[in-house]
């Protein structure tokens, strides 16, 4: 597969690096999270989603895996809805 940027570009790019919890919280939300989160879960609990320009592009491409995706509430807050 293609990478349509490379590490470098996405840094220029102001992109950060997401992740998403593959196991639901207590309501049944899947949280998003930035890789410099202290909330990030352990290598074999989360997804990796790649490369974003902001957190609702990450919470979009979670919800591809798991529709009930949220911004985490410490590192994505303006994509924690529920
Ligand atoms: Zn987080």
């Amino acid at each position: 597969m293609e990478k349509t940027h490379s590490h470098q570009e996405a840094r220029r790019l102001n992109m950060a690096y997401y992740f998403v919890n593959k196991h639901p919280q207590t309501n049944g939300d899947h949280e998003v999270h930035l890789t410099s989160c202290l909330y990030l879960p352990s290598e074999q609990n989360r997804l990796s989603l790649g490369d974003h320009l902001t957190c609702q592009s990450a919470v979009r491409k979670a919800k591809e895996t798991y529709p009930k995706a949220d911004g985490c509430k410490y590192c994505s807050p303006a994509c924690h809805t529920s």
